[in-house]
């Protein structure tokens, strides 16, 4: 495999040397391009299940979903995770416990907030335990709605978190 770090990803002189090098078992790609295929393929998610939707969080591990085929596989501990999960209502009690966890990430880091009380409060939104929303305590990158969301709704949010890492194509966040 030919890495060219030097050259812009769409630049014109790109396009030729794939031309190029097509048919000569040759793939030309920035260094980006391949850290980034790397993390998207391999995105372990950290468990925080907090009420019923972390059933549903339960089931996309499940053969019938196999989120592993996307190469995300759960962890136990929020320092071999890339992307947490925040399923379920996040009472005050709880924000300290998610913020520890969020904090023990190594970067890059993603979160996926799971369910309408993990997106906004949900049904307990008024509720004077219940905190309106996990993005209140750490930064979200995908909002995955419903309540409960279907395990194919999670599925599809990860996804949605491939494609915009993709996007982003910076190594740093
Ligand atoms: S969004 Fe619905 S299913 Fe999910 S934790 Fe809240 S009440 Fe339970």
């Amino acid at each position: 495999m030919a890495i060219n770090t030097n050259i812009e990803e769409t630049s014109p002189e790109l396009e030729r040397l794939k031309k190029l090098y097509a048919d000569k078992g040759f793939v030309v790609t920035s260094i980006n391009n391949l850290i980034n295929w790397a993390r998207t393929g391999s995105l372990h998610w950290m468990t925080f299940g907090l009420a019923c939707c972390a059933v549903e969080m339960m089931h996309v591990g499940t053969p019938r979903y196999d989120v592993e085929r996307f190469g995300a596989a759960p962890r136990a501990s929020p320092r071999h995770a890339d992307v947490l999960i925040v399923a379920g209502t996040l009472t005050n009690k709880m924000a300290a416990a998610l913020r520890k966890a969020y904090d023990q990430m190594p970067e890059p880091r993603y979160v996926i907030s799971m369910g309408s009380c993990a997106n906004g409060g949900g049904y307990y939104h008024y509720s004077y335990s219940v905190v309106r929303g996990c993005d209140r305590i750490i930064p979200v990158d995908v909002y995955v709605p419903g309540c409960p969301p279907t395990a194919e709704g999670l599925l599809y949010g990860l996804l949605q978190l491939q494609k915009k890492i993709r996007r982003e194509g910076n190594i740093k966040r």
